[in-house]
């Protein structure tokens, strides 16, 4: 096992990625800008490098300086979190090339999956249902007319090098196809130096459902079942459950068994995630995460394990060392995405945290780098804590999770407590009946009352 891992991230995942080290006796290196002097993550790794100013591109993005930090501390592997280096293959490629283990799949898996087209491209040779589109990237507008007349509008264009929602504009109608490929090539071009674009049918009533995939350098590939990340904002995940309410067991082993199946010709490994929209008791495939996500914490509950660890483990030249029949689903959890926004326009609230206080109590996890006193810089997600509870069923869990939100306090700056104290009452939720669309109309809602 390594002795020694940098941790190229911040905020709530970079203490994450630091405790699981810890508890497996590896030393922890952390990197940091000038805005992020006070952070918990540097507070509590065994080392710190300062690798360059606020702005992500000069330093948590800024690969000279964060393998240049890893060779001044003598680290072994470099973890990239979630977000800022952990999807760029050319990062992972130089992390190797000089001699580090990446926490994480292959450069070529990790560029593969970056390109949506390539990815839904590879599933399909492998027997993965895809949404309805088409099957490559498109050359023209008319092509785009072409394949929106045969899936049949509304459709979606979306940007293959997408990313965080971005990109994806919807055409309702032959009348909105011309904008929404103009727009959605603008806007990918601007985002992701990328203006190749895709076209699916917009589905009109699915849910988001992903499945989680843990893979050794052996040919052993396992899932620990799926999540339920429907509730969104603007393409966005606010809360996450696991299991889903609206998959059966036999649901979920007849994805895992194609999904595992599927990994193991591709010979992926480490961590990944693959997702589904699921309509009418169909999965289609829209995209694979080659990383550790937000949500992982509530697959951690229903299985009892340590997902950061096992991508250590992984890394470091280890078998998984047990089989499918060896995961077993507890219970129900359900993580909210406390952000530092205006619960009503999501407006961006930066600022000193005069007072934090977080819930605790049985099945009750706060993953988060806040403290009384820390001040939120302006420069990066706005992401403060990761609420997550567990419990025996879905409405113990709801209670919980009230509960929960009700006992926890940040006062200083703006977040969206509120809005997730609102979300835990709304019959929709509570029911467990509700579409990747219905958030967005609960929101609107709330603001017109
Ligand atoms: P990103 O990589 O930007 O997150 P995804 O392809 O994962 O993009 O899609 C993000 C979200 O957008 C999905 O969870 C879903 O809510 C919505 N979405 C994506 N594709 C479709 C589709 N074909 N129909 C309806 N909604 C979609």
């Amino acid at each position: 096992m390594f002795k020694k891992v940098l941790i190229a991230n911040r905020g709530e995942i970079a203490l994450r990625i630091h405790r699981a080290c810890q508890e497996m006796g590896i030393r922890t290196v952390a990197v940091h800008s000038t805005a992020d002097t006070a952070a918990m993550h540097v507070r509590l790794a065994d080392e710190s490098v300062c690798i360059g100013p606020p702005s992500a591109r000069d330093s948590y993005l800024n690969v000279p300086a964060i393998l240049s930090a890893a060779a001044i501390t003598g680290a072994e592997a470099i973890h990239p979190g979630y977000g800022f280096l952990s999807e760029n293959a050319n990062f992972a490629e130089m992390v190797e090339a000089h001699g580090l283990a990446f926490i994480g799949p292959t450069a070529a898996h990790i560029r593969m999956m970056g390109d949506k087209i390539a990815a839904k491209d590879a599933m399909r040779r492998l027997g993965v249902p895809l949404v309805p589109g088409s099957l490559g990237e498109l050359a023209t507008l008319e092509e785009a007319r072409a394949v929106a007349e045969e899936v049949m509008y509304p459709v979606l264009i979306k940007a293959a090098a997408g990313g965080g929602g971005r990109g994806m504009k919807v055409a309702h109608d032959a009348s909105e196809i011309e904008e929404a490929w103009r727009v959605a090539r603008t806007e990918s071009k601007a985002a992701f130096g990328n203006d190749a674009v895709y076209l699916e049918k917009y589905l009109d009533k699915p849910r988001h459902i992903e499945l989680q995939v843990m893979a050794d350098s052996y040919g052993n590939v396992v899932h620990f079942g799926e999540r339920d990340c429907s509730l969104q904002r603007r393409h966005q995940k606010l809360v996450e459950e696991a299991g889903s309410p609206v998959l059966t067991t036999a649901d979920r082993d007849a994805l895992g068994a194609q999904v595992t199946r599927a990994l193991k010709d591709l010979g992926y490994r480490n961590a990944g995630t693959l997702e589904f929209l699921w309509q009418d008791g169909q999965f289609c495939f829209i995209e694979m995460n080659t990383r550790l996500q937000v949500e992982h914490p509530v697959t951690e509950m229903v299985c009892g394990v340590d997902l950061v660890k096992q991508q250590l483990r992984v890394a470091a030249g280890e078998p998984l060392g047990y089989t499918q029949e060896d995961v077993r689903f507890h219970g129900h959890a359900i993580e909210c995405r406390i952000t530092a926004e205006d619960p009503d326009t999501f407006a961006p609230s930066p600022g000193r945290v005069t007072m934090y206080h977080a819930p605790g109590g049985l099945g009750v996890r706060v993953d988060s780098a806040l403290y009384s006193g820390y001040s939120v810089p302006p420069n990066y997600d706005s992401l403060v804590a990761k609420l997550v509870v567990h419990a025996a069923t879905r409405p113990e869990a709801i209670a919980r999770m009230r509960r929960s939100l009700n006992e926890m306090v940040v006062e200083g700056i703006k977040t969206t407590l509120p809005l997730h104290r609102a979300i835990m009452e709304a019959p929709e939720f509570v029911a467990g009946d509700y579409t990747i669309h219905w958030l967005e109309k609960f929101v609107a809602g709330l603001r017109a009352d």
